[in-house]
């Protein structure tokens, strides 16, 4: 006895995932004239922006290195968009380029099946067979909480910041932040605002940047050097404006690694904190740093350092992870991580009409590039392919069926 699956054959791609990353590969498809099918599970596009972003979410770059290919922001748009705005961007997005994703579809596996040269990828429902399968399921598909040895005996409430939303819901609280990355330190400085006491736990080394250097974003400003300068002399110069604009970093807890910011963020991905605020809190004694966490008791943690601290909850900004190893079977060009194993700017194809968009570790700038030569590369098989078709006289038609699995 099997369950039933319907059985869908899909004209051009099919696309799991409808964030940008989707979004942006289907729009490219569909200005080149290729059908696609995008698969989501959540029930709206975006959802990592809809669903699990805290109130005081704005992108952490400036808007012009955040915009999808083939259509802009709205001029009207701040520098920063907030996430309502963006949101808004990718509603108008999919609207602009007729993209309807298939929602509630969670993608369980799929696989080539060579004896047909063809993908099938199976949800929960239905079977979707096709030439393309195109994997935009992103870096951050699932939240990770480090095993920390007490953590069920903890009586307080403890949550990952994929489903934090303000600190009004923490007013007056003793909270433990666990990780300092870009969310650890908004989520800290949001808690500030809202009366509550954070303790950040820095178990690593991080860089802090300024958000802005002499009035233009930090990021902009080292893109800009990187055409003229060494990558390490453009580090230097940024840690050197750092250093002028906080001081040592190191004083307040937050050592820096040795590796230079955008060295580490292109050979390991690890960004550099853009500080909107928090650092201040730091130095004032608003936000507590503390060393890593030995463990949780029942009350609140143990730290490395011996100290011992109660707390009413605990929030782990301890970042998400890639789930594609989870559902792509038999394909070796993912890593056990779930990221491509050849290096961007070349991880966007595979083989047998594979590809995946939005895992370059370089946000929505790698995507935007990523999408375009997948679409450009889809494209030209797919004129090939219709040619011949026309030739034969024969014709694409999707295909809806029943079958027992
Ligand atoms: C807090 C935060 C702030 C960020 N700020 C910026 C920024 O300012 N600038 C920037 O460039 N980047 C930023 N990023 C990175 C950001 O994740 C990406 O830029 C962008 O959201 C990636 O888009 P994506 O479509 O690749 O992945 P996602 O946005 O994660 O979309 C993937 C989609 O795939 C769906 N999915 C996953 N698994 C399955 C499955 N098995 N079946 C079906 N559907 C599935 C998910 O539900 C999701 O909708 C930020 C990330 C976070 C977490």
């Amino acid at each position: 006895m099997g369950t039933e699956l319907k059985c869908a054959r899909v004209d051009g791609p099919i696309i799991v995932g409808a964030g940008p990353s989707g979004l942006a590969v289907a729009a490219c498809l569909a200005q080149n004239s290729v059908p696609s099918v995008v698969l989501e599970r959540s029930d709206c596009i975006a959802s990592l922006w809809q669903c699990r972003g805290y109130d005081r979410l704005k992108l952490h770059l400036p808007k012009q290195f955040c915009e999808l290919p083939l259509m802009g922001f709205p001029e009207d748009f701040p520098k920063y968009p907030s996430k309502h705005q963006f949101i808004s961007y990718m509603n108008s997005y999919a609207a602009r380029f007729s993209i309807q994703p298939r929602f509630g579809q969670s993608v369980k596996t799929a696989e080539f099946d060579s004896s047909c040269g063809l993908w099938r990828v199976r949800t929960q429902d239905v079977e979707y067979i096709s030439k393309w399968l195109i994997v935009a399921t992103g870096e951050n598909a699932e939240p990770v909480i480090p095993e920390i040895s007490g953590i069920e005996k903890f009586r307080g409430q403890f949550i990952h910041t994929s489903v934090y939303k303000s600190g009004l819901d923490f007013r007056n609280q003793k909270v433990l932040v666990v990780g300092c990355g870009n969310s650890g330190m908004e989520v800290s400085l949001d808690l500030c605002k809202h009366n509550a006491r954070p303790h950040m736990v820095v178990r690593n080394s991080v860089h802090v940047l300024p958000r802005e250097m002499f009035g233009i974003s930090t990021f902009g400003l080292a893109m800009c050097l990187l055409k003229w300068l060494p990558l390490r002399q453009v580090d230097q110069l940024l840690l050197l404006v750092a250093n002028f604009t906080f001081g040592k970093t190191d004083r307040l807890g937050l050592r820096r690694p040795k590796t230079g910011p955008i060295e580490l963020k292109n050979s390991t991905g690890k960004t550099p904190v853009l500080d909107v605020g928090a650092l201040s809190k730091i130095k004032s004694g608003e936000i507590k740093v503390m060393e890593g966490v030995r463990e949780i008791t029942e009350k609140g943690a143990k730290f490395v350092n011996g100290q011992e601290k109660e707390f009413d909850s605990i929030i782990f900004a301890t970042g998400y992870k890639s789930n594609v190893p989870s559902w792509l079977k038999s394909c070796d060009f993912f890593t056990e991580e779930g990221m491509p194993k050849t290096p961007f700017p070349n991880g966007w194809k595979g083989e047998k009409g594979l590809y995946s968009v939005g895992f370059t570790r370089r946000g929505l700038q790698g995507t935007a590039s990523d999408a375009v030569k997948i679409a450009k590369d889809i494209a030209d098989q797919w004129s090939t392919i219709k040619d011949a078709n026309n030739t034969c006289n024969a014709h694409f038609i999707p295909r809806i069926d029943s079958q027992k699995k």
